[in-house]
């Protein structure tokens, strides 16, 4: 799934270390990620009195070694005096702490987004091994070893840096709506959810600027997914209402994401996205004609093998839809006494109106952002 009318002024990322400028006194600079992501794009707002940074890059030596070189060469001799987190991803905070302790200045993040970053620091994927876990997982339908495969999963992440690493001790807290004045200009705190509990947007009026961190994505589509954490969460729900709400957001809007390359044509983004999970919302609602299993579900979501990485996201996004179906009173969900979960559409014109073989083909595989 693409956008044809998307347009991408720039065609390529600048190089770790370099920072360009890419609107007055705003300013794109990328840290390098493993995997097929390959990188995640920062940005440094200009004040008088220094720098703000929105997001930070991994935990990792090499990130915060591109950082001392561009704290060295590019920000004109004036300091860091402010972090912005846009959400708790790891590849989003990692290097909060550094910078906030190089510079002693405060981090910004709306508060689920720090709180729930600091209750992962330094946890690994603890929360996958306990009894919580082993039932979130079993009602999936997943085998008895999945766990394990997950524990050795979230063993190798760790030393690719994208495990949580410790926090700041304090924040400052960010709030839907908030002005932040930052040199001659002014930056609403826009809070979207579904793919983090309360992601941080900042849109410029004066500028047509928004810092969309993975909230807005021109190609990559975010991950959202229910986790063992919270087990009946809706995520989907939350999503679909912030991209309904994003369409506010004026056409002419130049969109500085996470991942990918900046662009502008927000609107058809959006109406991508919301058309996109429609039509996943359909495939799977029909599929549901038979009782279904989560697990059971992924190929309709994803035609690739997926790994113990890939499956945890696809299982993730695969339950989000069926909560999303059952919040609508679409799909009803039965526990049978093997302790699964399966999945039974209610509706019982479904079979008239379905279109079985014309919705989008599954994607390749998930994307970890
Ligand atoms: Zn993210």
């Amino acid at each position: 799934m693409t956008e044809p009318n998307l347009k991408y002024p720039y065609d390529d990322h600048p190089p770790p270390g370099v920072i360009q400028e890419v609107a007055d006194g705003v300013y794109w600079l990328t840290m390098p990620m493993p995997g097929s992501l390959s990188h995640i794009n920062l940005y440094l707002l200009e004040d008088d009195a220094g720098w703000y940074v929105v997001d930070t890059g991994l935990s990792n030596d090499e990130t915060k070694g591109w950082w001392e070189e561009i704290f060295a060469s590019s920000l004109n001799g004036k300091p860091v005096i402010g972090v912005i987190c846009t959400h708790m991803h790891p590849d989003h905070i990692g290097q909060s702490a550094m910078i906030t302790e190089a510079f002693r200045c405060p981090l910004y993040m709306t508060r689920a987004e720090y709180y729930q970053a600091r209750s992962f620091s330094n946890s690994g994927g603890s929360h996958h091994q306990s009894w919580i876990g082993a039932e979130f997982y079993t009602r999936a339908g997943m085998p008895m070893d999945y766990l394990e495969q997950l524990a050795q999963m979230w063993a190798s992440r760790a030393s690719e840096g994208m495990s949580m690493p410790t926090m700041p001790s304090g924040y400052e807290r960010l709030v839907d709506g908030q002005v932040l004045t930052i040199g001659k200009h002014d930056w609403q705190v826009v809070v979207g959810s579904g793919h983090s509990p309360e992601h941080a947007c900042l849109y410029c009026a004066a500028l047509k600027v928004m810092i969309s961190g993975d909230q807005i994505l021109p190609i990559i589509t975010s991950n959202v997914s229910v986790h063992p954490t919270e087990p009946n969460a809706n995520p989907l729900k939350d999503w679909m209402d912030s991209l309904d709400e994003l369409l506010s957001v004026p056409d002419d809007t130049f969109i500085l994401p996470a991942h990918n390359l900046p662009f502008y044509g927000v609107r058809e983004r959006l109406r991508g996205l919301i058309s996109h999970h429609d039509d996943r919302l359909l495939a799977i609602e029909e599929a549901c004609v038979e009782p279904q299993v989560a697990k059971d579900l992924l190929p309709v979501l994803f035609a690739r093998e997926l790994d113990a990485r890939q499956m945890m996201m696809a299982l993730g996004e695969a339950i989000a839809h069926v909560h999303l179906l059952m919040h609508r009173n679409r799909i009803e969900r039965t526990l049978h006494e093997d302790g699964v979960y399966r999945f039974l559409s209610i509706d019982p014109d479904l079979a008239r109106r379905a279109h079985p073989g014309s919705h989008d083909a599954p994607s390749d595989g998930p994307v970890m952002v």
